[in-house]
C-alpha cells in the first residue's frame, strides 16, 4: 500500500511525463488561482517576524464575516477540524445519532464518529445528489439530536425544508459546506447571518476559494449564544483561556486546530476574487451544457448536474455515467481520459462501502441510489482558468470515450 501523500506524488510526477508525450496540456479536473499580489502578500507575512495565527486571522475572520452579512465567523487549521469543532459547540457526543449524507468526503461522518455519535446514513436525491429531506424525516428518533447535510458540488439544500424539519424536532443543524462558499438560497448567501444553525465551510487547495488548507465556522450567536463561539475559540487551542493568577487557565480539552496568518493573508486575497471566479465557474458550465448537447451525449443517458446558475457556485461539475450500458467500470473510463490528457475525479464513492464503515455495520443497500451514483459519479474539469478550448476538449474525449 502506498500513503496517500505517495500516491498524489507519484500522480504529480506522472501528469508531468505525460505532458512532454502529448501535444496538448494536461487539463486536471481543478486547480488553484494564485495571483501575484498574493504571493507577495504571503512573502509579506513570513518577513514581519508573525507567522502563525495573528492579525491576518483576524482580518479574514472579519472580512468573512461582513461577507455573511455581519456573522460571527470563526477559522480553523481545516474544514475537518472546523466540522469536528462544529459539533463539539453542538454538544454532540456518544450516545447522539447524526443525520448526514453517504456521498460526501469521508471527513463528514469520520468527524461524527471522532466525537463519540454514530453517524445514520440517508438516501440521497437523484437529481440533487444531496441527502433527500423526505428521508430523513422517517430516519429521526430519540437519539437523533443533528441533521448534516453536504452540499455536493456546491448545489444548495432546501434551507427552508431542512430548518422547518429541525424546528419541529428540536435538532441542531450542522450544514457541511465545504464546497458551498458563495452558493445561495432564495436570495440569501449560504451561511449568511440569521438564517442558519452551524455552517461549516473548507478552504482547502480544491475549494473555490483556498488558503491551502484552512476552514470557516459561521456561528448564529443571537439565537445559540455567545458562548459557543467561546467554545470553539477553545476547542481549537489545547482548551486555553486567558484567565487565572499565570494568565492562562485550561478548563475542556482542546486540540490544536488553529489557522496561521500564512494561511489566513491568502484567504483575504482569495476573498476579493471569489465572485470573479464564481461568473468564470458559471459560464465553464454553461459552455458544458451546450457543448456536450451538441455532442449528444445527453441522449447517450449521460446524466447531468441541475442547471442551477443561480444558486451554485459550481464548486464541480459532475455527469454520471452509463455504466451498465457501457459495461465498463468508472476508474475504466477516468484511466481512457487520461489517455487523451483529461483529469476527472470521483467525488465521492460511497463512505459506508469503506472498509471502517463495513466493520461498524453499514453497507452501501440500506441507500441504493446512493450506492449508484457513488459507482458512477464522475467530476469533470472545472477551474476559473480553463478556456473554453479546454471544454471543447474534455466534451470531444467524453464523446470517443463513451461511444
Ligand atoms: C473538503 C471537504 C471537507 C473537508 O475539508 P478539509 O479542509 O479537507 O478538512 C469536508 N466535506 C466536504 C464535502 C469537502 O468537500
Amino acid at each position: 500500500m502506498v500513503g496517500t501523500l505517495d500516491a498524489l506524488l507519484f500522480d504529480t510526477r506522472h501528469q508531468l511525463c505525460d505532458n512532454r508525450r502529448m501535444t496538448q496540456p494536461f487539463i486536471p479536473f481543478t486547480k488553484p488561482t494564485i495571483d501575484e499580489a498574493t504571493i507577495s502578500a504571503v512573502t509579506d507575512v513570513l518577513r514581519s517576524g508573525w507567522i502563525t495565527s495573528g492579525p491576518k486571522v483576524l482580518d479574514f475572520e472579519k472580512a468573512l464575516g461582513e461577507y455573511f452579512g455581519g456573522a460571527t465567523v470563526r477559522c480553523f487549521a481545516n474544514g475537518t477540524a472546523t466540522m469536528k469543532i462544529a459539533l463539539q459547540v453542538a454538544g454532540i457526543g456518544p450516545d447522539d445519532e447524526v443525520i448526514t449524507s453517504p456521498i460526501s468526503w469521508v471527513a463528514t461522518s469520520n468527524v461524527i464518529l471522532a466525537v463519540g455519535a454514530k453517524p445514520i446514513f440517508v438516501d440521497i436525491d437523484p437529481q440533487t445528489r444531496n441527502i433527500d429531506l423526505n428521508k430523513v424525516a422517517q430516519a429521526i428518533n430519540q437519539h437523533t439530536k443533528a441533521i448534516m447535510p453536504v452540499y455536493l458540488a456546491g448545489l444548495p439544500i432546501d434551507i427552508d425544508a431542512l430548518y422547518a424539519l429541525a424546528t419541529q424536532h428540536g435538532l441542531r443543524v450542522i450544514e457541511d459546506a465545504a464546497q458551498a462558499l458563495g452558493s445561495s438560497w432564495n436570495g440569501a448567501r449560504i451561511g449568511q447571518r440569521g438564517k442558519h444553525d452551524l455552517v461549516s465551510f473548507s478552504f482547502q487547495a480544491n475549494k473555490n476559494l483556498t488558503t491551502i488548507e484552512g476552514g470557516c465556522l459561521v456561528f448564529n450567536a443571537e439565537r445559540f449564544g455567545a458562548d459557543q463561539v467561546q467554545l470553539a475559540e477553545k476547542l481549537r487551542l489545547q482548551g486555553l483561556v486567558r484567565s487565572g493568577p499565570d494568565g492562562m487557565e485550561v478548563d475542556v480539552l482542546g486540540g490544536k486546530d488553529n489557522l496561521t496568518d500564512v494561511n489566513a493573508v491568502i484567504g483575504l486575497h482569495q476573498l476579493k476574487q471569489l465572485d470573479q471566479f464564481q461568473q468564470r465557474r458559471i459560464e465553464l458550465a454553461k459552455d458544458y451544457f451546450l457543448k456536450i448537447d451538441q455532442a449528444g451525449l445527453v441522449h447517450k443517458d449521460l446524466g447531468l448536474p441541475v442547471a442551477d446558475f443561480e444558486q451554485s457556485n459550481w464548486h464541480m461539475f459532475q455527469v454520471i455515467l452509463p455504466l451498465a450500458r457501457l459495461q465498463r467500470s468508472r476508474g475504466d473510463i477516468m484511466s481512457a481520459l487520461k489517455e487523451h490528457g483529461i483529469g476527472t475525479g470521483a467525488h465521492y464513492p460511497i463512505i459506508t462501502n469503506f472498509d471502517l464503515y463495513r466493520k461498524l455495520g453499514y453497507s452501501p443497500e440500506s441507500t441504493p441510489i446512493a450506492a449508484e451514483i457513488g459507482r458512477s459519479i464522475l467530476t469533470l474539469p472545472l477551474f476559473p482558468t480553463m478556456s473554453s478550448h479546454d471544454i471543447d476538449r474534455v466534451v470531444q474525449a467524453l464523446t470517443q470515450v463513451l461511444n
